[in-house]
C-alpha cells in the first residue's frame, strides 16, 4: 500500500471514521512503515492536549447551563405563586379576609422573585459568602418594603397600633395582626434562608470562590 494513500487515510482513522477495511489496510501498512506510526502519533498528540484543555471548559459550560436552569426554575416558581396568591386574593369577598393572600403568599414570593435580580450581578461581588449574604439582606429589605406599603394599601394605621391608650389594645392588634400574617411570616423568613442557600449554589456552579 502507498504511504500517500495511508496518510490521506490517518486522519479518518484516528477519528473511527473510516471503513473497517480501510482501517485493517492501515494497520497492515504500519506494522512495516515507521513513517505512517510517526504521523499517527504526531496527529494523536495534540487533540489528546485539546482534549485536556477543553474539559473544564465543556464542564464549566454544563454547570453554567445548570445555574441559568436554577435561576429560571426559581423565577418560575416564585411568579407562579405570585399569580395564585392574586388570584386568591382577587375572589376574597370585600371584608375582614381582604389581604390575607396578599400578605400571606404575594409579598414574601414577591420579594423572593425581585431578589433573583441580584444574581445577574454575581460577577460584581468579591466572593461568594458575601454574595450569598446580599441575597439574603436583599430578599429581606424588598418583603419589609413590600409589608410597608401594604399597611398603606390595607390602612393599617401604625399610629392607632402604637399610639393606644389602652396597652392591652396593643398587644391584641399585634396578636390579631400576627395570626392574620403568620404563614406570611413564616414565608418570608423560609425564602431569606432559601435565597442565602440557593444563591450560594448558583454562585458555586459558576465557579465563583
Ligand atoms: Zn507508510
Amino acid at each position: 500500500m502507498n504511504c500517500n494513500i495511508v496518510k490521506d487515510l490517518i486522519p479518518l482513522y484516528i477519528d473511527g471514521c473510516c471503513s473497517e477495511e480501510s482501517g485493517r489496510i492501515i494497520e497492515e501498512h504500519i506494522k512495516e512503515c515507521d513513517n505512517c506510526i510517526k504521523l499517527i502519533d504526531d496527529m494523536k498528540a495534540p487533540d489528546d492536549i485539546v482534549f485536556v484543555l477543553e474539559q473544564p471548559k465543556s464542564f464549566s459550560k454544563l454547570n453554567d447551563w445548570k445555574a441559568s436552569v436554577l435561576q429560571s426554575v426559581l423565577l418560575f416558581v416564585s411568579f407562579a405563586l405570585i399569580t395564585i396568591g392574586v388570584a386568591l386574593e382577587a375572589r376574597t369577598p370585600s371584608g375582614i379576609g381582604n389581604g390575607f393572600w396578599a400578605l400571606n403568599l404575594v409579598i414574601p414570593s414577591t420579594g423572593f422573585m425581585l431578589s433573583l435580580a441580584n444574581w445577574y450581578f454575581v460577577k460584581v461581588y468579591k466572593s461568594r459568602k458575601i454574595f450569598s449574604n446580599a441575597s439574603l439582606l436583599i430578599t429581606l429589605a424588598i418583603t419589609l418594603c413590600a409589608y410597608v406599603w401594604s399597611m398603606f394599601n390595607y390602612q393599617v394605621n401604625l399610629f392607632d397600633l402604637f399610639a393606644g391608650k389602652d396597652f392591652s389594645g396593643v398587644i391584641e392588634v399585634a396578636y390579631s395582626s400576627l395570626l392574620f400574617s403568620g404563614i406570611g411570616i413564616v414565608l418570608t423568613v423560609a425564602f431569606c434562608v432559601l435565597s442565602k442557600f440557593l444563591s450560594n449554589r448558583y454562585a458555586k456552579m459558576l465557579g465563583k470562590e
